[in-house]
């Protein structure tokens, strides 16, 4: 059963509308001149609607049996549908898009509203020779929706907006079956009435789905304490052109390898994944969200690290380094953000690194992990900022890609980057990513902003999550993004980093793919992709390039 869907949708150019519009205040716009050389001017984007997309390659005889199986109102050809399904919203996404780029579309987006329909549609575009991208929420960041159609005739998007229910409320063990195009608040409000929670919030959380979740094997800005989007999936339902794969059984099973595991992160390679089996959990009675400043990037790390070490990690463990806790007190440009930049320099605190830690769950219980990990973090010398802060990032911790709107209408270079590494790498990472991406954005008078912050925390290491904000070469600007983030990527796996840590391979990561997996690996994987997809329809040059 399927639920029709009218909900917002991602501006074409962008994340929000001009309802939502930021401005940059003037005070970022001063520092940001000073900071990177950055020359201000209005860059907007193409107004798309006008723009003419190619005709359609999907035969007339494949079209008509798509409409056979899932109704002539969910196959559509029209341009501003397969513009929607057309890319992804990474910085080349965008780029291209704004300076009206629409090459590469699907030929048609298809909508099935049950796992049979899928079944079916996987089996035609099987036999007709036809690519299937799945679409969940369009926000990909790797290029994962942008393999196009490859060797075949012609391709689709598969969106799965309408595989929409909730199936199953099993309280009583904590598991939950769900739809794969659920987007996070419509999937949370339902388990509000239950008192259950997911605790999956990843910056895109308003847009991204389930099925994109488990697609992607994504992280949330809580994953530190309710565990990644991977560790929420107890089992799964795959649609493959040859048929359909249960894997997982929950509580747990020795039967063989770890299937579940082999079909999560395969970015629809394998199939369409049509129904998701998710660990949820009571909603939390009390949150509480604090900040704490540290001297340098070496001792709040250490202060991280021991905190893994001591088992006393807060469900949240936030740290900006020296730039972009700087960056992010200037570019507010709030009363209060510079109260407490004299706060930090009158305690030596000046150019040294907030963290944001966060506690969700019972009220007694959030008491005792909050006094062990305080007086942890003050004996690693931690100087403890208060709730506002901690409120204060909270109430804007969606606001990213919006201000990135902004910033890329005025001719800014603005994308982000991650990876992981131990404790032992993980300040070479650092350093030499960091490095690499300042050298090969840096021109005559002009240098980037490379900021960075650690967002989740394991015992063996943690994230490092990257954002760079550089003046636009408004007549190169892809080659300057895919020269920096070449020399990125081969530095940090270089110091013992890892591709990616949440946002998964896509076409973007592909090249590099071997590096981290081994050429087996890749074999393997190979292998299980010809048994379930044998024509190789399943998102062409995704993962594997
Ligand atoms: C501003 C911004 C912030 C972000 N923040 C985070 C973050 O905090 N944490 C994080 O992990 N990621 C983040 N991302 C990346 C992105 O949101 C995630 O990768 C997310 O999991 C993708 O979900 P989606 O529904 O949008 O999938 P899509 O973008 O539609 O698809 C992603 C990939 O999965 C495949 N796919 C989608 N649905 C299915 C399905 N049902 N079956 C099989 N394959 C499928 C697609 O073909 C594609 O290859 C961010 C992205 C943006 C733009």
């Amino acid at each position: 059963m399927t639920a029709e869907v009218e909900r917002a949708e991602l501006s074409l150019t962008g994340w929000g509308s001009t309802e939502s519009a930021h401005e940059l205040p003037n005070a970022a716009r001063k520092w940001l001149r000073r900071e990177i050389g950055w020359t201000p001017r209005t860059t907007p984007a193409e107004a798309l609607a006008s723009v003419t997309t190619a005709a359609t390659r999907l035969p007339d005889t494949s079209s008509a049996a798509l409409i056979d199986i899932v109704g002539a109102d969910h196959v559509q050809t029209d341009g501003p549908s397969r513009l929607r399904r057309g890319a992804g919203r990474s910085y080349l996404d965008l780029i291209r898009r704004r300076g009206g780029d629409v090459t590469g579309l699907p030929d048609a987006v298809v909508m099935p509203g049950s796992h049979s329909e899928v079944l079916a549609v996987l089996a035609r575009c099987a036999t007709d020779d036809i690519a299937v991208i799945p679409f969940g929420g369009g926000t990909s960041v790797v290029g994962g929706l942008a393999g196009g159609a490859g060797e075949h005739r012609a391709v689709i998007s598969l969106d799965v907006a309408r595989l929409n229910t909730i199936g199953s409320i099993d309280a009583k063990s904590l598991l939950v079956t769900a739809g794969p195009g659920l987007r996070g608040p419509e999937f949370d409000t339902r388990m509000a009435r239950y008192g259950l929670t997911l605790g999956h919030f990843p910056q895109s959380y308003e847009f991204a789905t389930l099925g994109g979740y488990a697609a992607t094997r994504s992280a949330g800005q809580a994953s530190t304490g309710y565990g990644r989007f991977n560790e929420l999936v107890a089992g799964l339902r795959l649609a493959t052109p040859i048929g359909s794969w249960l894997v997982g059984r929950p509580p747990a099973s020795a039967a063989g390898p770890d299937l579940l595991g082999l079909v999560l992160g395969s970015e629809g390679v394998f199939g369409v994944i049509t129904e998701l089996s998710l660990r949820v959990r009571p909603a939390p009675e009390a949150k509480h969200y604090e900040g704490w400043s540290f001297r340098s990037l070496p001792r709040a790390l250490e202060a991280l690290r021991q905190l893994a070490r001591g088992e006393v990690l807060p469900d949240i463990a936030r740290l900006s380094d020296p730039d972009e806790t700087r960056a992010n007190l200037v570019m507010s440009a709030s009363t209060k953000a510079n109260a407490l930049q004299a706060l930090l320099r009158a305690r030596g605190h000046g150019g040294g690194c907030l963290i944001i830690v966060g506690w969700e769950g019972d009220r007694d219980a959030i008491g005792v992990r909050r006094r062990a990990a305080s007086a942890l973090l003050r004996r690693c010398e931690g100087l403890r900022i208060g709730r506002s802060v901690g409120q204060s990032w909270l109430a804007n911790r969606y606001s990213g890609p919006y201000v990135r709107d902004a910033l890329l209408d005025v001719g800014l270079l603005v994308e982000t980057l991650e990876t992981a590494a131990s404790w032992s790498d993980l300040s070479d990472v650092y350093e030499t990513t960091r490095e690499a991406l300042t050298a090969s954005l840096s021109t005559e008078g002009k240098k980037p902003l490379v900021m960075c912050h650690v967002s989740h925390v394991y015992p063996t290491g943690a994230s490092l999550y990257f954002t760079i904000i550089a003046d636009r070469n408004d007549d190169r600007p892809l080659q300057q993004w895919l020269l920096a983030k070449r020399a990125a990527t081969d530095a940090l796996l270089s110091m013992g980093g890892v591709l990616t840590h949440h946002h998964a391979v896509g076409i973007d990561h592909a090249p590099w793919l071997a590096r981290e997996i081994g050429d087996l690996g890749v074999a393997v994987l190979h292998a299980v992709k010809d048994r379930l997809d044998p024509t190789g329809i399943c998102n062409p040059g995704v993962l594997f390039g």
